[in-house]
């Protein structure tokens, strides 16, 4: 079907928010997978009901009721994706979302290398054009523009001003079917589409990727990276689940997903962002490579695709609760003090679900001014600069943001050498 008519088609239909069901509700709980629509889900990990990750507390907020949400891990044992079937409202989960891709020196360098190594051998002239689905500030299509036409699909109108000061066209818009049938409308179809760690949030993801195969064409590659499940298995980082996050994806699932799309996968690279990410490139028509099947074999044989080593992930968060509860308290009997080492959403996941509050961990340190002065969500523990830990130093810091582990283990020599031990807790703990 054609741009124009399923524009027609569409006419009258809502905007395709990814999320437009929740207009009027805190939050809905599906009881389909959101990629194959079976209902053969299977719960596999309880984190309690916890407060959205990023929802920091300002002081005068500490005596009002905080909103919670179930946190909870389900397993479709039809297509295999893990994911959330508890889904807050945008509105809610975003209200204070400043993360902005710019602002972070190794996504920088990240996006320049893919730019040249991963987008530019699929331009064949100036005039192709390139769309970034959930682009951010514009980071990945700045190395992009000098070599295709570029534009940059958003919902987070406040970026606007900093994707175009790079010289990079926005469009403040949910990405849909409808969305990606207005862009071919007025640009043509794109030689390449991408979407970087986006589709982890997407809660209606079949309108989207319905969109994508409108928009690259019949000749146009997209290529999307999301986080491996198999990451979060074979490392425990299970403070990778949050309310934001929905969607954990094996290769299978996205298979799944691109096959009920019209789509089909034809390579994938599993690739070092936050931990281990899958790179996937599709088209409308191809032959998968030899890494695709390869990887889809290796997920196999590492049970990523049984719910059983989803229950073996379960066990394992447990038993990591436990060893760090029981670590807490025999440092406390002893009158060790302690702090925790960074405030990122991630870690709220960690705190709640270790139960570990201001009593335990007296302060956080984080280098964000944003945060300072304010209250983790849930635990309630005062988040400051991390010159504290000078000021008023404690016998061991908990390295939240543990996956910058050795940066803050050599940033901190000075810290270490006065007296302060650092404990990282995932994958396991550790004492350094
Ligand atoms: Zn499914």
């Amino acid at each position: 079907m054609d741009a124009a008519r399923i524009l027609r088609n569409a006419e009258g239909c809502p905007e395709g928010s990814p999320n437009s069901f929740l207009m009027n509700d805190a939050f809905r709980t599906r009881t389909d997978c959101r990629i194959c629509g079976s209902t053969d889900l299977a719960k596999v990990l309880d984190l309690g009901s916890t407060p959205p990750a990023n929802a920091y507390l300002r002081a005068e907020q500490l005596d009002q009721p905080e909103r919670t949400f179930p946190l909870e891990l389900h397993f479709c044992r039809t297509c295999s994706l893990a994911q959330l079937i508890h889904v807050v409202a945008p509105e809610i989960l975003f209200h204070d979302y400043h993360y902005v891709t710019g602002a972070s020196t190794p996504s920088v360098e990240h996006f320049r290398r893919y730019a040249a190594e991963t987008i530019a051998p699929l331009i064949t002239n100036t005039h192709d054009l390139v769309v970034d689905i959930g682009g951010n500030d514009g980071v990945l299509l700045e190395a992009v523009r000098d070599f295709a036409r570029v534009l940059n699909v958003d919902p987070a109108s406040n970026l606007a001003g900093l994707s175009e000061a790079r010289g990079v066209p926005f469009m403040a818009r949910f990405f849909s079917e409808r969305v990606a049938c207005e862009i071919v409308l007025e640009h043509g179809a794109a030689a390449v589409v991408t979407a970087n760690n986006v589709f982890a949030h997407t809660d209606v993801l079949l309108d989207a990727f319905n969109g994508v195969r409108v928009l690259i064409g019949e000749t146009g590659t997209f290529v999307c990276e999301v986080h491996w499940v198999g990451d979060l298995l074979e490392r425990n980082c299970f403070d990778q689940i949050y309310h934001e996050h929905l969607c954990f994806y094996s290769l299978h699932a996205m298979n799944w997903l691109m096959k009920r799309a019209g789509l089909t996968l034809v390579d994938v690279e599993i690739v070092p962002t936050q931990g281990q990410s899958l790179r996937v490139f599709a088209k409308r028509e191809g032959v998968p490579s030899i890494a695709v099947k390869n990887l889809l074999a290796l997920e196999v044989a590492k049970g990523v695709t049984g719910e059983a080593e989803f229950v073996a992930f379960a066990a394992r968060v447990s038993a990591n609760r436990d060893a760090v509860l029981s670590l807490v308290k025999d440092l406390k009997a002893s009158g060790k003090r302690i702090a925790g080492y960074g405030a990122p959403a991630k870690g709220n996941t960690l705190l709640n679900y270790y139960g570990l509050g201001p009593s335990e961990i007296e302060y956080l340190v984080d280098s964000t001014p944003q945060k300072q002065g304010l209250y983790s969500p849930g635990m309630h523990i005062p988040i400051v600069d991390r010159q504290m830990l000078e000021s008023d130093p404690v016998d061991y810091a908990i390295i939240l943001a543990w996956n910058f582990r050795d940066a803050i283990l050599s940033k901190e020599a000075s810290v270490r050498k006065a007296g302060t031990k650092f404990i990282v807790t995932v994958p396991s703990v550790e004492i350094f």
